[in-house]
């Protein structure tokens, strides 16, 4: 695992808010919420592919929604209690970073809902 102190001057402050501090961006005021393009999401922080385009829908949250990662083996939920609600927290299954939360109201079959945040994503567009 990388030192905080590095993850601070790789990031930029508000992607370190949401990544290592686990913050939350606001709704409807992120980059990806809407993106409607082809392609894959990585891990802001390091890289790893996490979400396809293919498995994103509008939930009407504000935030990008997918049904399902990648692989199983690249996310990975943890339980978080914190606001008084049960949700589980979504981590980076390589880095550890947080990226948002799952819940369990999304569309069949998997009917999972992974709530993201854009500044914890890095989108590339599918070529052709
Ligand atoms: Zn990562």
């Amino acid at each position: 695992m990388k030192p905080e102190n590095e993850w601070q001057q790789e990031l930029s402050p508000e992607q370190y808010r949401v990544l290592r501090e686990k913050g939350t961006e606001p709704a409807f005021r992120n980059e990806y919420w809407d993106n409607h393009r082809e392609g894959t999401y990585f891990c802001g922080a390091c890289g790893l592919p996490l979400f396809s385009s293919a498995a994103k829908y509008d939930s009407g949250t504000g935030w990008p929604s997918f049904s399902a990662p990648i692989d199983p083996e690249n996310v990975e939920a943890t339980g978080d209690t914190s606001h008084g609600m049960v949700r589980d927290e979504v981590v980076c299954a390589r880095c550890g970073s947080h990226l948002g939360h799952v819940f369990p109201d999304g569309p069949q079959p998997t009917g999972d809902r992974y709530c993201m945040n854009s500044l914890a994503l890095k989108f590339e567009e599918k070529e052709g």
